[in-house]
């Protein structure tokens, strides 16, 4: 095995880990337990794995890495939002935004990033102005959903009272069953003992409380979490994070297969098992890939659309003068949508840029054939950008053009404005000399 000293067993699916360690002689049942400990338990380093022998602890250690994402830096806003700044083991920055939801169904939001910067340019966007530093491999998309989880049961949040995801959450219904896989009997250990496989025996449960109480916990602004993770972990609650929106830093369809990966791994009962149906992926418009993305996984599709002309699209979405409004919507049609699925169309309000009484009724004609809803976003102004949001008698007036035309159109809140965790926003605390070179004519 020459590349196995390359190989980063967290960037692996469960099918890859498997074939891993049946080179290694393993059987299959121990890439579960592997798997298990990287994603549902969050382990950073192989000698945590104390379900495998130490002889296999030894040959993975002398074989792979599983180098861990750490959090360097948390904010919270006043209504409950969460931005953190997570560093890869590759030394650069990505930032993940928790949403918490204070409605009854208290379904939580996560939105992830998928690259580091971006490479797509819109004009409005703060992480565009970094430019790509770098794509995000699968185990590092995954991991900002671990890392979170573990900051969130080491500091439970307090909501602040109001339903935060209503853009996202409100139409979904309860997760589908799952197929009765070997694997999920597996993660259920109710369900193993009636007549499943054995089951790598499950670490003590490690409680709250106890993981609480260790020492060197996340602080706001500082080292994040414990250099040295406890050597048994219990699975982390499940219900921490309830769905999951691609709609951070990146352009997740110019990182495909990357992201394609990542969500197998977010869904699998021994990781996240976070349903697709759950998982919200947005685009800023790589056509060619948005039907292939629905074939490869079902998960709810967003389009950043923000302008109803090519003439005003090509000025604020460069990637429009490779696919048009006609070509991006042609592929949305092609997009395989569930029953009671519907397409999110996201359209960030710029004034006197694409928010006029024509815009919003231009947006009806096009948005006719869809069945979809549509976010829109009023501009959260930045220092490096000049584009300025509208007034709120402007996007209650679009607003009501636009639902008076039967669609159904939802003005997102800004969450977490003051620790610029809106939408658009991310990318504020990473390398800010290189953003500087970048918008500079
Ligand atoms: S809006 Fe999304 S796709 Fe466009 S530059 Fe920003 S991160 Fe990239």
């Amino acid at each position: 095995m020459t590349e196995a000293a390359q190989t980063d067993l967290r960037q692996l699916s469960l099918a890859e880990l498997e074939a891993f360690l049946r080179e290694l002689g393993q059987p299959a049942y121990r890439a579960q337990q592997v798997f298990r400990w990287l994603h549902q338990r969050g382990a950073r380093r192989f000698e945590e794995m104390t379900d495998l022998s130490k002889t296999l602890r030894e040959t993975l250690e002398a074989h792979a890495t599983c180098a861990p994402m750490e959090i360097t830096k948390v904010e919270r806003a006043a209504d409950g939002t969460r931005k953190y700044a997570l560093r890869t083991a590759h030394g650069d920055v990505c930032e993940a935004v928790f949403i918490p939801d204070a409605s009854a169904e208290g379904r939580n939001t996560l939105c992830i990033s998928s690259q580091v910067g971006c490479a797509i340019d819109c004009k409005f966007c703060l992480t565009a102005s970094l430019g790509l530093l770098r794509n995000l491999g699968a185990g590092e998309i995954v991991e900002q959903i671990t890392r979170v989880k573990e900051d969130l049961i080491l500091h439970p949040h307090k909501s602040a009272g109001r339903p935060a995801t209503p853009d996202f959450a409100d139409e979904h219904e309860d997760d589908p069953p799952l197929p009765d896989s070997q694997a999920e009997r597996a993660a259920s250990p109710g369900r193993a003992k009636s007549g499943g496989p054995a089951l790598p025996d499950r670490a003590p449960m490690t409680s709250q409380a106890e993981r609480a109480a260790s020492p060197g916990r996340a602080e706001t602004g500082g080292p994040a979490l414990p250099d040295r993770a406890p050597m048994t972990r219990a699975p982390m609650a499940p219900q921490l994070i309830g769905n999951v929106v691609m709609m951070g830093m990146g352009e997740p369809l110019q990182n495909y297969n990357a992201v394609i990966t990542a969500l197998h791994i977010m869904g699998h009962p021994l990781s996240h098992h976070i349903s697709p149906r759950r998982i919200t992926v947005s685009t800023a418009g790589l056509a060619p890939r948005i039907p292939r993305l629905g074939q490869d996984v079902p998960v709810n599709l967003a389009v950043s659309l923000n302008a109803t002309t090519d003439e005003v699209r090509d000025r604020i979405m460069p990637i429009n003068k490779k696919w048009n409004i006609k070509a991006l919507l042609q592929a949305c049609q092609e997009f395989p949508l569930a029953q009671r699925r519907r397409i999110t169309f996201e359209y960030v309000l710029l004034a006197d840029t694409n928010d006029s009484d024509e815009d919003a009724r231009r947006l009806v004609r096009l948005l006719r054939p869809f069945r979809c809803k549509v976010n829109l976003i009023p501009f959260n102004e930045h220092p490096y950008s000049t584009f300025k949001r509208p007034s709120r008698e402007r996007v209650a007036r679009f607003q009501s053009i636009v639902g008076e035309a039967g669609f159904t159109v939802l003005v997102r809140t800004a969450r977490g404005d003051e620790i610029s965790a809106a939408c658009g926003q991310l990318g504020a605390e990473v390398d800010a000399p290189r953003r500087m070179l970048n918008v500079l004519p």
